[in-house]
């Protein structure tokens, strides 16, 4: 089930999603806040409370969510009549996905990325358990996963809870609607388990509105599209569909056959575990662009693909003008948005096959497979343009930033990654020189005209 930060998945869109919502890996987010600790009283107070440094929409959308999941534990509470099978069919789940936490614990968990399976266990909650269960499951589980996996920024947790909580309640109030004994779900006819898949999808696109508003909330720029849609997570919803409804029907006939499915899910819960920590190695933590590694393998296989081909290939490599002075006058924190920025407005600009990574610091490379110089130009040109329109809202002022641009082109200015990414760092460093905020092409030494032979008559 995704939680917040928003899934990430192997898409490049989604990392971007996830990682503007998240500012980066949690580690990060400790040390910006320790330097802006010191800044002064507000800062201090984001330093210690995360949710106060995040944007006001945020933090009133966040807020709301969890009231409202306070105001549904209360209202449940007073009506729910509590009966020990219940009871005990609860703490068999929970049991089950305590097991899946564990099982996976030692694989780690990549920042900030909180995809797992575990809605196999609080979807048989709802829809058997009286909503006040679907409620409580989420918390129980992101208590464990707290605990035990991984000590994220604790707004994000209870967040995450909360939104699970709110889905489950709502998709738990359906199903209870729809069928008035949730047992007979394991009888096995037709129309209840309809009703449990449907109240399976409310479940699921409860839980996806609920985050996409998050993450759309954190950057209003971000297209909707982005936050909403992506191939690899609709898939992995549908298998937790899929799950949750089977462990309902087996739950249903015999709580003991939780036995039998609880190590199919384990194994799933540990390939996808597997399988983002692998798209984490490839991934700048921050920014959810390509880390530098990353970046020098796939750029490699372009050059070598536009060698082959003969198609053009060109390489940009681009700095941000002044950096250190926006970490000075407004904090680590800010300058990480700034980064975030950049980064997203670099994705949204270029073509899905553009490859684009963050080289370190406040440095970015991109290759444009198929780019002549006149279309590098365009799109470095176009790349400036909209970094420098960029504007990060920070208390009442907003923090602009341009960058410099240092192109290089296949064939003409190298033929290999370090030829290109040499000539390219040295237009870079022109562009820094001629004062900033704009985009060079290395000068290409024309060569020293040939020397005429001597002719015979000089010769000795
Ligand atoms: P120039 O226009 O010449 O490029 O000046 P500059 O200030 O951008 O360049 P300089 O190399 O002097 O400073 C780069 C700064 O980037 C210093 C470093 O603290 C900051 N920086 C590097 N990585 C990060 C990061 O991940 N987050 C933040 N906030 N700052 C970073
Ligand atoms: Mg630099
Ligand atoms: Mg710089």
């Amino acid at each position: 089930m995704p939680t917040y930060p928003f899934p990430s998945h192997i898409a490049h869109s989604a990392i971007i999603v996830l990682h503007i919502v998240s500012q980066g890996g949690d580690e990060m987010a400790a040390t910006s806040h320790a330097s802006i600790g010191s800044r002064d009283g507000v800062s201090t107070l984001a330093g210690r409370w995360p949710l106060l440094g995040q944007r006001r929409p945020l933090v009133i959308y966040l807020c709301a969510i969890v009231a409202l999941d306070l105001a549904a534990i209360m209202v449940f509470a007073v009506t729910t009549v509590f009966q020990w099978w219940d009871l005990v069919t609860f703490g068999a789940l929970m049991a089950c996905g305590a097991v899946c936490i564990e099982a996976s614990r030692r694989l780690g968990m990549p920042a900030g990325v909180s995809r797992d399976l575990l809605s196999a266990w609080w979807l048989p909650v709802a829809l058997l358990l009286p909503p006040l269960y679907a409620i409580f499951a989420p918390i129980v589980l992101q208590i464990l996963l707290q605990v035990r996996v991984r000590a994220t920024v604790l707004y994000r947790r209870v967040f995450s809870a909360a939104a699970i909580g709110l889905a489950g309640c709502a998709a738990s109030v359906a199903f209870h609607w729809m069928i008035e004994d949730p047992w007979v779900l394991s009888l096995g006819s037709g129309p209840p388990i309809l009703c449990a898949v449907g109240a399976a999808v409310l479940f699921s696109l409860l839980n996806i509105a609920l985050i996409a508003i998050a993450a759309h909330t954190a950057d209003p720029d971000m297209p909707w599209r982005e936050v909403l849609w992506n191939r690899e997570s609709v898939l992995l919803d549908i298998v937790e569909l899929c799950l949750g409804v089977t462990v309902s029907i087996c739950c249903g006939l015999n709580l003991a056959l939780l036995i039998l499915t609880l190590p199919p899910v384990v194994l799933l819960q540990r390939s996808l575990l597997h399988a983002q920590l692998q798209a984490a190695a490839r991934t700048d933590a921050k920014t959810g662009l390509l880390n530098a590694a990353a970046w020098q393998r796939e750029a490699d296989t372009e050059i070598v693909r536009a060698r082959r081909t003969g198609e053009t290939l060109a390489l940009l490599i681009i700095d941000i003008d002044h950096f250190k002075r926006v970490n000075d006058a407004y904090g680590h924190l800010v300058g990480d948005q700034v980064l975030v920025g950049v980064a997203s407005t670099l994705r949204s600009q270029l073509r899905d096959y553009d490859v684009v990574g963050r080289f370190g610091g406040e440095e970015f490379v991109v290759l444009l497979p198929g780019a002549d110089i006149h279309e590098a130009r365009q799109v470095a040109e176009r790349l400036r343009t909209r970094i420098g329109h960029m504007a990060i809202p920070v208390d009442d002022a907003l923090v602009r930033v341009t960058i410099s641009t240092g192109v290089a082109l296949m064939s003409v200015h190298g033929d290999d990654l370090i030829d290109l990414l040499a000539a390219a760092d040295l237009a870079l460093y022109r562009a820094k020189e001629l004062g900033r905020d704009r985009v060079c092409i290395p000068v290409v030494q024309s060569p020293p005209p040939p020397r005429s032979l001597p002719s015979d008559d000089h010769n000795p």
